[in-house]
């Protein structure tokens, strides 16, 4: 059976993410309700705006729902502002964003400067063959520390462009939590949506 992996549909780039799952062979649905989180194997949350994602998910009534099911150990993979919302911690947030915790790391929101809106960089991830993947950050955070329970799949490499962001932690995993940055559901490349789908299949 294939499974069914949900994307948070509050805002953000749901449909690409949606896309993405699909051509990974699984089974796809905007989660707006607890009624339709509690139906689904997995979930991403999108690239966005964690601010504006964060009060919606208070409105929706789906803040306590979608911590209850990542204590409770569901898959999920956050994507750039989807990456911020999973943080236990962030800097530079608003005073009241809320955090849904499952990725024990401390985020900088807006990490690679306001005035550098978008940045592109070849990383090789851990656990993904084939090459570097090609990462576009959009307004993107960084990790700015994590727990040693997090494992770091990708560092930006040091280049004259990369500046400040030099070795700094774009991709993260922690159990059954994956996060990039980068917004892999921008590209044509499948193989970040494919390591999430292996995580969904093997929980
Ligand atoms: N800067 C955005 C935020 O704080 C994230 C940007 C993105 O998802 N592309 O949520």
């Amino acid at each position: 059976m294939k499974p069914h992996v949900g994307v948070l549909a509050l805002q953000g780039d749901v449909r690409e993410h949606l896309r993405a799952l699909e051509s990974c062979g699984a089974r796809v649905s905007a989660v707006r309700r607890a009624a339709e989180l509690a139906e689904v194997d997995g979930l991403v949350l999108p690239g966005g705006e964690s601010t504006t994602m964060s009060r919606l998910l208070e409105v929706f009534d789906l803040l306590e729902p979608l911590r209850e099911r990542l204590a409770g150990g569901m898959p999920a993979y956050g994507s750039c502002a989807g990456m911020i919302l999973l943080a236990s911690k962030v800097l530079d947030g608003r005073p009241d964003q809320h955090q849904l915790g499952g990725l024990d790391v401390i985020v900088r929101r807006n990490a690679f400067g306001r005035q550098v809106d978008s940045f592109e960089a070849d990383l090789d991830i851990a656990g993904i063959d084939g090459g570097p993947v090609h990462a576009v950050f959009i307004r993107a955070p960084w990790v700015e520390s994590a727990e040693p329970t997090v494992e770091v799949l990708g560092t930006v490499p040091d280049s004259p462009a990369a500046g400040p962001a030099a070795g700094r932690i774009v991709a993260a995993r922690q159990g059954s939590v994956l996060a990039t940055a980068f917004h892999p559901e921008l590209t044509g490349d499948r193989r970040l949506h494919q390591l999430f789908m292996e995580i969904v299949r093997e929980h």
